[in-house]
């Protein structure tokens, strides 16, 4: 069972919940706060020393030099 990663929309407090594939975190609340609906974070299957070479930037993710003219997503 994948364990998501979430964040308190209120205080910030990260929390970890164990849910089957297909649960949404609608039943959730913040441990701390009690605040509902968290956000969900992207922790479930990459450990947390794997960093991506997704660029940080504004450049256009289909042609990493960013000169494509789309418009970035
Ligand atoms: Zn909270």
């Amino acid at each position: 069972m994948p364990i998501y990663e979430y964040q308190c929309t209120r205080c910030g407090e990260k929390f970890e919940v164990r849910q089957a594939i297909g649960e949404d975190g609608a039943k959730l609340n913040c441990p701390k706060c009690r605040a509902p609906n968290p956000k969900r974070l992207f922790s479930s299957f990459f450990s947390p020393g794997s960093s991506t070479t997704e660029p940080s930037g504004t450049s256009c993710p289909t042609c990493s030099s960013g000169v494509c003219g789309l418009p970035p997503m």
